[in-house]
């Protein structure tokens, strides 16, 4: 399945049921008075954000969506039924803008899951012919039709929102990572977006819980200036809960492992201090490659780090459980943080999600 990041559709509210134009008969009277109903309203056309869905697929396909229009009145004073609304259910990350005349506004930026946006109201249904009735009209021939609906383009464009992203140079071996973690479905990970390549990985803990995780190629050194994918992958990461730095250990002095995580952050710093601050989990991959007196080597100089650095082999799967439980843990810390309000500037970014 393609993950798709951009779409454009047409939408359309119901357009209002007609006023009907109707006079009573009745057995022995002769000239009974108007009794037409009114026309229903047309449904309403809504955007609402659901957690259970990651991709703008479905959009490739059908392109065109309305609400019901509203019935129209009847004799007997009877109204005409409502057109139902429309919901269009999207991504959480999603934003909608209008296109009209080249130009685009934003109608709604659909952050969390559950917001619901109307786009576009359903027209009103038309009067009866009864309404108008008066002492010089007492026969109104007329009635007043249903309103139009509103008719509008829009472009979807979903952002990624990745709970963890994936940092690291080519060739570390993110999207293997990606790949492990989400071990039963180990194709998971490629998804020619139409303006960038992520890999999004989805990955399920025992309470069904889903966690996103971004694995965006492209980083190089001079990023921060825009070069290469580095910039658009950096937009992308910034929207993450928390980050995954992964080294080679094939780009690293055995003995001072430190200053590769350096480089990147350095990077990372002059595009945007706010998400060099953000919590990072640091893993040095390809541990398989070492000889044993050069993993203890490795095993000496990292204990002696600030932090904590898990030693992995994405290949071998070793020591990944222990990453993933640390990323679970961050995950989990964050939810609580955003749910106490702490750090309600960000996105709240639970994305829980069919597998893709
Ligand atoms: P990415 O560019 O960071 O996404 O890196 P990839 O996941 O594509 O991996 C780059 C290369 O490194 C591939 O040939 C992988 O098979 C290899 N690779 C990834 N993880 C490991 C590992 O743990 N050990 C070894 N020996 N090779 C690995
Ligand atoms: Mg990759």
């Amino acid at each position: 399945m393609r993950f798709v990041d951009e779409a454009e559709i047409t939408v359309r509210s119901g357009k209002g049921g007609d006023g009907c134009v109707s006079f009573r008969r009745e057995r022995f009277i002769p000239k009974g008075g108007p009794d037409g109903g009114d026309g229903g309203a047309g449904g309403s056309l809504y955007v609402q954000a659901d957690h259970g869905l990651l991709t703008l697929y479905d959009f490739k396909r059908k392109r065109l969506f309305a609400a019901e229009n509203g019935r129209p009145g009847m004799g007997g004073q009877r109204f005409g039924r409502s057109g139902k609304d429309l919901v269009i259910y999207l991504p959480v990350g999603t934003q909608v803008f209008s296109i009209q005349d080249g130009e685009e506004t934003l109608l709604a930026d659909l952050v969390q899951a559950g917001q619901k946006v109307l786009l576009a109201a359903g027209g009103r249904g038309g009067k009866g012919n009864s309404h108008f009735k008066s002492s010089t009209m007492r026969a109104p021939r007329f009635a007043q039709p249903g309103e139009e609906g509103l008719e509008l383009r829009l472009r979807l464009h979903l952002k990624i929102l990745a709970d963890a992203g994936l940092l690291g140079f080519p060739n570390a071996g993110k999207s293997t990572l990606v790949s492990v973690i989400s071990a039963a479905r180990p194709k998971i990970g490629s998804y020619p977006f139409t303006t960038i390549n992520p890999n999004l990985g989805v990955v399920r803990d025992e309470h069904d819980t889903l966690m996103v995780v971004a694995d965006i190629p492209g980083l190089i050194t001079g990023a921060h200036q825009g070069r290469g994918l580095g910039d658009r992958f950096l937009k992308h990461v910034e929207r993450t809960r928390f980050l995954v730095h992964i080294l080679s250990v094939e780009d690293i002095d055995l003995d001072h492992p430190w200053h590769g995580f350096e480089i990147l952050n350095q990077e990372l710093k002059k595009y945007s201090p706010e998400l060099a601050s953000r919590k990072q989990i640091l893993a040095l991959n390809k541990i398989d490659l070492l000889s044993d007196p050069e993993l203890d080597r490795l095993k000496k100089s990292s204990a002696a780090l600030p932090g904590r650095v898990h030693l992995i082999s994405a290949l071998e799967k070793t020591g990944v459980d222990s990453l993933l439980q640390e990323m679970w843990n961050s995950y989990y810390r964050m939810s609580e943080e955003v749910e106490q309000g702490k750090k309600g500037d960000r996105h709240p970014l639970t994305i829980t999600s069919h597998p893709l």
